[in-house]
């Protein structure tokens, strides 16, 4: 069973389009169950009906025509019921609906099953037998699991349009006027254009395209055919003396498939025909490797995944060269199944507008960096058609997570109007720019601004931030192919720090790990959440972790507002060590001639066992920073950057505000200074709450600092206290939500 339902599922990949995979699904199920017939019905929301959209068995001209509306036959109560049906006389139940074409056979015996995803009925599929007796339980348990694979693919369509037209009787369906719906990860409008980013080196990930400029995509294939043919040359010269002769010979093999008269003459052949060079590589390198996998001798199905491996090296070259020649318009929309901060670190200055992505989340790192530059972006976009969305005009409505592809005139002008009014918005706080973070009855709350990814200390200062709460230092190493120099950190920590002193700056050190990763340092786990990061990594390796530390340092000579963090801390004993070696450095230096001031040394709280150690950690170290997170996908058991758990992702939950209010009372307990860095310092409905449970500093976005100051000034201190008391014995964070709401917001 698992071999067929991998095999129905291969094929349902490669359909072209919903009509053509449902029709592949009938056939299949038909046959593996040996039915008589094998419906699909898909529900119709608007009309309410289920409309048989495919069929094997059944006359064709039934598709479309059958329409069961809701309530009414066995396929409605599979869907209400979320449950299969096996019986064996469907035609004896009260509940059968017969509306059919003329001629056509009824059949007894009836199974089927909902196609269920994420809670949403999309549409049952029904197999019939001329005898009157149930299926068997196989086949029953067959079509379960084939549904539940089916539904993510299904609902994808739906998202993309393809399902409401397939219902409206077109098989095909041109992506324009269409609504996609993600998570609206940073508020904002944004109208451009969408440049679509395609994961790299990956010949499967390769979509149809048409070219309309065959002769420079005739170049840009030249070019990075040489570059492929040269470096393969280079890696044999380099490998001559270590390897022998007989796998030498592969890297010839190589160069003499990629001659003028093979492979490489293929691919300007198709071309040629106006399609574009990935995917002409993608067409010739499948069918050569197809010729050699369908062989008996298996030194020759070995050929096949030469040559794969050598259309991957030739797609590589070829992305890099269009990378390099990429033009990003005015109003550049980032469109991708994953969108990496490397990604928007391309777009040049003042070019980037939105970012749609497949995958990711409110808190992955991509959105927080889309948050700093105050770019609009939708995230976890379920069934994202970006083959067809390159060039194409996008609209990215960040504070409802929708993305309009060709919208109408009358939407664009709504959006429009939308658009210029929030930038009034945010120029009607300028104003609060030189006054303090202080509620309506005095209570004072230090404000400062996270940086990183990039650096974007000119709009901080301009805000006039109080100092920096956290700088993610992984800004100095992303970008390169080696980890950065000792002075090469220096001169970027010096920058910032200059740019603040006196305010005070907290560097936090390096925190690799999760999905922030290195090119040149690859962690590969298979559950990096749980896994090698932050201070786990960079004790592992005091030689990268020193050089970083003598940097900040050095750095700080004279201006003496440096403050160390540490990320990811679940032990005592870390920052034990971590501080040995910051000693150890800073001695050195002194050592060396240097007139620094030992640094005020910090923690941040992020995982569970930080919660319950808040008061001993507190004891080692000057300040306590909460990354709420990575906190909250810890305590939740919520993944930050999964979009199918996301509506979990909840920041209000009650054992969040429990476990912030314990960290707040052990902190001062100890006499020690707290902040919060994550993106929830800047929620609103958090940020009385986090006033009262008694943070000294908050630490935004600076998109966001303004808008935070306002929250502060508006509110009463007293009266937040009383609203987190109140708070603290809700069951929910949805009624935590409207509380907040109802006496703060309203
Ligand atoms: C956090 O986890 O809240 C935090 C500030 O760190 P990062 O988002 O960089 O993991
Ligand atoms: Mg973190």
């Amino acid at each position: 069973m698992l071999t067929t339902l991998r095999r129905i599922l291969h094929e349902v990949d490669s359909a072209p389009d919903l009509f053509h995979l449902l029709q592949t699904v009938v056939k299949s199920v038909r046959t593996v169950i040996n039915a008589g017939y094998c419906n699909i019905f898909l529900y119709d929301e608007e009309q309410q009906k289920y409309v048989l959209s495919a069929t094997d068995g059944l006359d064709e001209r039934a598709i479309n025509y059958i329409r069961i509306p809701s309530g009414k036959g066995l396929v409605s109560i599979i869907a209400e019921r979320a449950e299969p049906i096996n019986i064996e006389d469907a035609l004896s139940h009260p509940q059968f609906y017969s509306e059919v074409l003329q001629g056509e056979v009824l059949y007894h015996g009836f199974l089927g099953a909902p196609i269920i995803h994420r809670k949403q009925t999309l549409g049952v599929i029904a197999v019939q037998q001329r005898e009157k007796s149930r299926f068997d339980a196989e086949d029953e348990a067959f079509l379960v699991t084939l549904c539940a694979q089916l539904a993510g693919t299904i609902a994808q369509a739906k998202t993309s349009g393809h399902f409401t037209a397939l219902l409206r009787g077109q098989t095909t369906k041109k992506v324009e006027n269409i609504t996609l719906k993600g998570i609206p990860c940073v508020n904002g409008i944004a109208i451009g254009q969408a440049t679509v980013i395609y994961p790299q080196a990956d010949l499967d990930a390769v979509p149809d395209q048409s070219i309309e400029d065959i002769d420079q995509e005739l170049t840009i294939f030249e070019q990075a055919l040489t570059t492929c043919r040269k470096e393969i040359y280079n890696l044999r010269q380099r490998l001559a003396q270590s390897l022998p002769a007989k796998e030498l010979a592969l890297f010839d093999a190589y160069l003499s498939m990629l001659e003028d008269n093979s492979l490489g003459n293929e691919i300007r052949v198709a071309i040629k025909t106006g399609i574009s060079a990935q995917s002409a590589l993608r067409d010739v390198i499948t069918t050569h490797e197809q010729y050699f996998e369908v062989m008996d001798d298996a030194y020759l199905q070995e050929r096949g995944a030469d040559i794969r491996s050598l259309g991957q090296r030739l797609l590589a070259c070829l992305q890099e060269q269009q990378r390099t020649a990429r033009i990003y318009p005015a109003n550049t929309i980032l469109v991708g199944e994953e969108i990496s901060a490397a990604d928007l670190a391309e777009v040049p200055d003042g070019r980037l507008a939105g970012i749609i992505s497949g995958r990711g989340s409110i808190n992955s790192h991509v959105a927080i960096l889309a948050r700093a530059l105050s770019v609009p972006a939708v995230l976890g976009v379920e069934g994202l058609p970006i083959a067809e969305l390159d060039k194409q005009e996008l609209i990215v409505d960040g504070n409802l997570g929708q993305v309009f592809v060709a919208a109408s005139t009358e939407l664009r002008q709504e959006y429009l109007t939308q658009q210029s009014q929030e930038q009034q918005l945010k120029a009607n706080l300028l104003h609060l720019r030189d006054l303090p973070a202080e509620t309506l009855d005095g209570h004072r709350i230090s404000l400062r601004v996270n940086i990183g990814l990039t650096i974007n200390r000119g709009s901080s200062l301009r805000l006039n931030a109080e100092g920096v709460g956290l700088f993610r230092s992984e800004v100095a190493f992303l970008g390169r192919d080696r980890f950065p120099t000792e002075e090469e950190q220096r001169v970027i920590y010096r920058q910032l720090l200059t740019a603040f002193a006196p305010r005070p700056v907290i560097m936090r050190t390096l925190d690799i790990g999760g999905d922030k990763a290195l090119t040149y340092f690859g962690i590969e786990e298979d559950n990096p959440a749980l896994g090698w990061r932050g201070i786990r990594v960079t004790l592992d390796h005091p030689e990268v972790f020193l050089v970083q530390i003598r940097a900040m340092l050095r750095a700080s000579e004279g201006l003496n507002n440096l403050h160390i963090m540490f990320p990811m801390v679940s032990m005592c004993s870390e920052i034990d060590e971590a501080k040995i070696l910051i000693t150890r450095a800073f001695n050195e230096l002194r050592e060396e001639g240097l007139d620094i001031q030992f640094p005020a040394i910090g923690a941040m709280i992020e995982v569970p066992a930080a919660v319950y150690q808040t008061r001993q950690l507190a004891k080692r170290v000057d300040f306590l920073s909460v990354g709420s997170n990575d906190l909250i996908q810890y305590l939740l058991a919520v993944d930050r950057n999964n979009a199918y758990v996301a509506h979990m992702y909840q920041s209000l939950h009650p054992a969040v505000l429990h476990a912030l209010n314990y960290i707040v009372q052990e902190t001062k307990a100890a006499g020690k200074w707290i902040s919060i860095c994550g993106e929830m310092a800047s929620d609103q409905l958090a940020v009385p709450l986090l006033a009262a449970m008694g943070f000294d500093c908050l630490s935004t976005h600076s998109a966001n600092l303004l808008q935070v100051k306002s929250h502060i000034r508006n509110i009463r201190i007293d009266q937040a206290k009383e609203a987190l008391a109140a708070v603290l014995t809700m069951d929910s964070a949805k009624e935590i939500a409207d509380y907040i709401q109802q006496q703060f917001y309203m």
